[in-house]
């Protein structure tokens, strides 16, 4: 059986990271697994507990990562997010075949830190104008929110150098293409199936 493989998108909001991790998440041929991170950020519309998010307050956050429960953690945009280690257990227990992460870069840091394969894919607006068109067109933020968000994505796109791969999100059919090429490419190297050579070597 494959390792699972541990996939860190990353991008600024409104970059389309949240619309491609849902069309990945519909997919059949692979079992992908969506790392659900802690938040002491407020849940929006929509957002289900424990399906988007683990939403809790910030004395429950510092108390679990004093207690080392989490893989990683970071404070972003004012709020904390953490994933914790119980979720990369369980996708690894359940034999997922990939885990997404979606977090910032800080966390992409880390979680690369304590698994060197590890897989980073930056998502890139197509233009700083295009970005700041979708994030008024969310609908789901107050306008500091919005300015918010938006200045800081000029310093998130300072660390692109940090992945192994960056998707320009122009067209989303197109980008859902190239990150399933990452996907399966990564998925097929050598390193991730020598233990399925080896098992059709005679034994010695
Ligand atoms: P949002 O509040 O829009 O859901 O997420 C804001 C930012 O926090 C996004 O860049 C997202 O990738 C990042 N984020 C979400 N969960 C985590 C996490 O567990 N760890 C880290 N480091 N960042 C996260």
């Amino acid at each position: 059986m494959a390792d699972v493989l541990l996939l860190i998108l990353s991008s600024p909001s409104g970059a389309g990271k949240t619309t491609l991790t849902r069309r990945l998440l519909n997919d059949k041929t692979i079992t992908f697994r969506f790392s659900v991170s802690h938040t002491t950020r407020k849940p929006r519309t929509n957002e289900v507990n424990g399906q988007d998010y683990h939403f809790t307050d910030e004395a429950s956050f510092r108390q679990m990562a004093e207690q080392g429960l989490f893989a990683e953690w970071a404070y972003v945009h004012g709020n904390y997010y953490g994933t914790s280690v119980a979720e990369i257990e369980r996708a690894k227990g359940e034999g997922a075949g990939v885990l997404l992460f979606d977090i910032d870069y800080q966390g992409a840091r880390q979680i690369r830190a304590k698994f060197p394969d590890a897989v980073g894919v930056f998502i890139l607006p197509p233009s700083m104008q295009e970005l700041r068109t979708r994030l008024e067109g969310r609908g789901s933020e107050d306008a500091e929110t919005i300015k918010r968000r938006f200045e800081k994505a000029q310093t998130e796109i300072e660390h692109y150098p940090f992945f192994d791969y960056i998707v320009v999100n122009k067209d989303i059919n197109v980008a859902e293409a190239e990150l399933r090429g990452i996907i399966y490419a990564e998925r097929c190297r050598r390193s991730r199936r020598a233990g399925e050579a080896e098992a059709l070597l005679p034994k010695p």
